[in-house]
């Protein structure tokens, strides 16, 4: 169940357009250090070959760790959203990337229309534009840029259940032909990173294995119910997410995918030693 079957098919699916009324699945990437926006490894390589088996999407609704407003959920509606470079100290190679997607004002009114039922707070934002939680990992997915995407942000004064509320309303949107993707980590300790430990399928230290695992396990017998409460899904949660801008991501993807979907793992490795680049797909490729 771990390995997806739909890389058997990729070459008679791969970018074909979504059927019509086909519910598209639902992603969580792990994105780590910007730098994997500019470098060729197992991680980038990975995301250029899962895009070419997903069902290609009318426009990209993207969930990044890197948008966070406090009190209220935005949704950008921008005809360019800008690239932004949300980060400091990098190579000015990394500066002068620009993923020059379109937006979708048309999409992003849908979608403030399916939340603002259950959700009065939520509103159109043009303030905000990519960041790199969705330009460092959609420049490999789609690299030629010509998919509409737009961002909505994370309420940071707000806790699991919040973000799993509104994920449960997105799902509205696969019928549509829009891609939920989410981007963050689910283990991020900036200040706990090996940084010459190579790319492994193991963790450098034993609490970001172990919450990875306990994550893993969870989704695996979808308890959603832990993974909201994540703080006591593990001892090691406090050491793995000391602040949860990269954990909330995966809730709303765990939203937005009906209790009958079983997860698929599609890419699965830690990199700095500490920081899980797990990738997770919930439902079918074709
Ligand atoms: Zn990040």
């Amino acid at each position: 169940m771990n390995e997806p079957e739909h890389q058997q098919d990729a070459a008679a699916t791969a970018h074909s357009p979504a059927p019509q009324n086909q519910r598209m699945p639902v992603i969580f990437v792990g994105h780590g250090s910007p730098m994997n926006a500019i470098e060729d490894n197992a991680y980038t390589r990975h995301l250029a070959a899962w895009a070419q088996q997903l069902p290609r999407p009318k426009a990209i609704l993207a969930v990044s760790a890197h948008w966070l407003t406090p009190g209220r959920t935005q949704i950008d509606a921008q005809p360019q959203p800008p690239t932004i470079h949300d980060f400091g100290g990098f190579p000015e190679a990394l500066f002068s990337v620009q993923y020059p997607a379109p937006g979708t004002e048309a999409v992003a009114q849908t979608t403030l229309e399916i939340l603002q039922a259950h959700f009065p707070l939520v509103r159109l934002s043009r303030d905000w534009g990519l960041d790199h939680g969705s330009w460092s990992v959609l420049c490999h997915m789609y690299p030629e840029a010509d998919i509409p995407v737009f961002q909505l942000s994370i309420n940071y004064a707000e806790a699991g259940e919040y973000h799993y509320a509104i994920g449960r309303q997105l799902a509205a949107l696969r019928e549509q032909g829009v891609l939920i993707f989410s981007s963050g980590n689910i283990t991020h300790n900036l200040r706990v990173l090996d940084f010459q430990a190579p790319e492994s399928a193991r963790a450098s230290r034993a609490w970001a294995q172990e919450f990875d695992d306990a994550v893993w396990q969870a989704l695996l017998t979808r308890n959603d119910a832990a993974l909201i409460d994540y703080v006591s899904l593990s001892p090691a949660a406090k050491m793995a997410v000391p602040t949860p801008d990269h954990y909330w991501p995966l809730l709303y993807v765990l939203g937005a995918a009906a209790a009958d979907e079983a997860v698929q793992q599609t890419y699965q490795s830690f990199q700095a030693g500490t920081i899980s680049m797990r990738c997770l797909q919930f439902g079918a490729s074709a």
